[in-house]
């Protein structure tokens, strides 16, 4: 994965971080396994720990960017690697990019309510429920992305 920074190019775009790959775990092994999409709806699952491999179809649950309904985030059949329970609900991300814009997002609504100048994208932006974006779980929130960047690290 390249390690482009989003949020400093004002770029910021769901389809963008997708292509970049996520992270999933593996349904034969349970670590983490790479989906390298090709399309919204076609991607290679990847897993170099057991050597799994397999092409999936079908629309992913999340291409909507940042919606959550169920306590576990999946792509098709994989459940996504990054995910942390956080505020009673499932804050979770992609990969590190998203990971990263997440965190930028979060830190740049802590130092100023204008975020809207140039700094992030207003279409990733409007996707992020009120529940991440609520000052009052701010510290809770930041806690969780400081928790997924851990498992980051150990995958
Ligand atoms: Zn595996």
């Amino acid at each position: 994965m390249a390690g482009k920074r989003f949020h400093d190019s004002g770029e910021a775009d769901i389809y963008e971080i997708y292509m970049l790959g996520v992270l999933a775990e593996c349904s034969r092994c349970g670590k983490c396994a790479h989906v390298q999409p090709s399309s919204w709806s076609e991607a290679r699952v990847v897993c170099t720990a057991c050597g799994f491999h397999k092409e999936i179809t079908g629309r992913s649950s999340w291409n909507h960017g940042y919606e959550t309904q169920t306590g576990c985030e999946r792509y098709s059949e994989s459940k996504i690697w990054l995910q942390t329970q956080c505020c009673g609900k499932t804050l979770w991300a992609l990969n590190k990019e998203h990971l990263d814009w997440l965190e930028s997002y979060v830190g740049a609504e802590l130092r100023s309510r204008d975020i809207s100048n140039g700094c992030v994208n207003s279409s990733m932006q409007s996707r992020i429920p009120k529940w991440i974006s609520s000052k009052k779980n701010r510290e809770q929130v930041l806690a969780g992305i400081q928790k997924l960047k851990e498992q980051l690290s150990k995958s």
